[in-house]
């Protein structure tokens, strides 16, 4: 291992040839090191927001839990900061300087059923968590994508559909296997290191490299849900009938509900081309004709267009949004609020009920209501929160110009929204320039702080949202 300072502009330009540091570290990898003008280098610093361009020093393609061990290692004695990824869906920065580590190939999975409990390596996705969760009548607190990582997922909050009766994703970490600043591998527990525990749960990738985590698992014998869609036309009145329902939902029950403006591009299916629609998504830890029955008085609302519900397998959960799972171009924001009422829904209708009143491509309501401030108490936690809804908003788009444009009306937005703030946001749900302190109160990013500060002084380690800023 070298000691002597890498001269990443002169290896960035490649106006000589690969530093001997790098050749040693390739050597040592049973993984593939990425450097600049290899190439595969397009694909290795690819995210999964192709509207963040990242250029890295080099990137580890990991193949076993040595080889994180040893980038971190080599990272800690060159003075390169670190930082992981296994597939880029909260990229948000150029990761100049930085060695990138990609966890897809640690993608093991067991599963106790007995204790309820899932170890999963730091490249499992959700979708093959809950896939092998099927048959099981357990589940994850899945969100809604089914190519988010457990992990990442997990480390910055996770709101999930099944936050409301078991909490956040960051509540459900009961262990993390890490690599730290130092670059020795350890398990984390709440008995063996309890502060750093807690800013695991939802502080993000700022404390070690993970190589793999235990979650517990959730009693999910029967499952029902899916999507209704009605026309945009509908939105104010189906929004309302969203929050009486909501208002009075148990905690099995959480219903999200979303304003939607398809672009007029040709790639598009004729069906949804050019086109607006307000969906209501559900997800119901009960029978099929329970849900319907919740979810009656919303369809009598409006004209149902289409209607997915159905009972579910646990691995069928993150495909009720019907989100992509190829990388996609774009920007998003999150706030939390006390209340969808209805000076609140009549504001959002005349703002983003239209296409093109806004350059939103989506905004979306999620139930949290009471029950789900349960689970393992973290640095994020709903527990001293208000918060009733999360509000999220989207722009896709293939532009700069364009994305700005909805970056600056999400803004906007949010700033009409201030009256129903509910205080800080969950860190995953966090936009791409947006920082930390849009989702912790002073007091708990302090204490975030003062740990980074004891466990990796030198900042060897990155997330992608630093506690010390951008
Ligand atoms: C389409 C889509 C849907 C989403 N839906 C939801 C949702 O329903 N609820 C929700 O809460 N969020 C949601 N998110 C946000 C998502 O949870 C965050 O962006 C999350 O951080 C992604 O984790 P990842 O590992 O997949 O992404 P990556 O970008 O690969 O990783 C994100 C960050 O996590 C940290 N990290 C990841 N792996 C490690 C590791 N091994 N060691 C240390 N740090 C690590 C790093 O700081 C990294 O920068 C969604 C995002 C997208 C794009």
């Amino acid at each position: 291992m070298t000691s002597t300072p890498i001269d990443l502009d002169a290896h960035r330009s490649r106006t000589r040839s690969a530093t001997a540091a790098w050749d040693l570290l390739a050597a040592d990898l049973d993984g593939t090191l990425h450097l600049p003008g290899d190439q595969d280098w397009p694909a290795a610093t690819l995210a999964w927001n192709v509207s963040v361009t990242q250029h890295p020093a080099a990137v580890v393609t990991a193949a076993t839990v040595a080889d994180v061990v040893k980038t971190v290692r080599f990272a800690a004695d060159c003075g390169v900061r670190v930082t992981a990824q296994p597939g880029g869906h909260g990229a948000n920065r150029a990761l100049d300087d930085t060695l990138l580590i990609r966890t897809a190939a640690l993608d093991d999975i067991w599963i106790d059923s007995t204790a309820r409990t899932a170890r999963v390596g730091a490249g499992v996705k959700w979708g093959a968590l809950q896939s092998a969760l099927d048959g099981t009548g357990l589940t994850g607190l899945v969100g809604s994508n089914p190519d988010v990582s457990v992990v990442g997922f997990c480390l910055g909050g996770g709101l999930s559909w099944f936050t409301r009766p078991y909490g956040p994703g960051s509540g459900s970490l009961s262990a993390v296997e890490l690599v730290d600043a130092g670059g020795t591998h350890r398990w984390i527990s709440d008995d063996t290191s309890p502060e750093l525990m807690w800013a695991l749960r939802g502080g993000g990738g700022e404390f070690g490299i993970v190589t793999a985590v235990e979650i517990d698992l959730f009693p999910a014998p029967e499952i029902t849900g899916g999507r209704v869609a009605f026309p945009a036309t509908d939105a104010a009145a189906v929004l309302r009938a969203v929050a009486a329902l909501t208002a009075t939902a148990p905690a099995e029950l959480s219903v999200w509900a979303s304003i939607m403006h398809f672009p007029p591009i040709p790639e598009l299916p004729d069906e949804i081309r050019g086109q607006s629609f307000c969906f209501v998504d559900a997800i119901l830890l009960g029978s099929e004709d329970e849900l319907t029955n919740h979810l009656a008085s919303i369809r009598a609302t409006g004209t149902v267009l289409r209607d997915t519900t159905r009972p579910l397998l646990p691995g069928d959960v993150g495909t009720i949004c019907e989100e992509p799972t190829d990388p996609s171009p774009g920007v998003h924001s999150s706030m939390m609020l006390t209340a969808l009422d209805d000076d609140l829904v009549d504001l959002v209708v005349e703002r983003a009920g239209t296409a093109g009143s806004l350059p939103l491509s989506q905004i979306q309501f999620r139930h949290l209501g009471g029950p789900s401030r349960t689970g393992r108490a973290g640095a994020f936690d709903l527990r001293p929160r208000g918060a009733e809804y999360a509000v999220m908003t989207l722009t896709v788009a293939p532009a700069p110009d364009l994305l700005a444009a909805g970056a600056e009306a999400m803004s906007t937005l949010f700033d009409e929204l201030a009256p129903w703030s509910a205080g800080p946001t969950v860190p995953t749900l966090l936009g791409p320039s947006e920082s930390l302190d849009r989702a912790f109160d002073a007091p708990v990013l302090d204490s975030l702080r003062r740990l980074k500060e004891s466990v990796d002084p030198s900042h060897v380690i990155r997330g992608n949202y630093p506690v010390h800023g951008r």
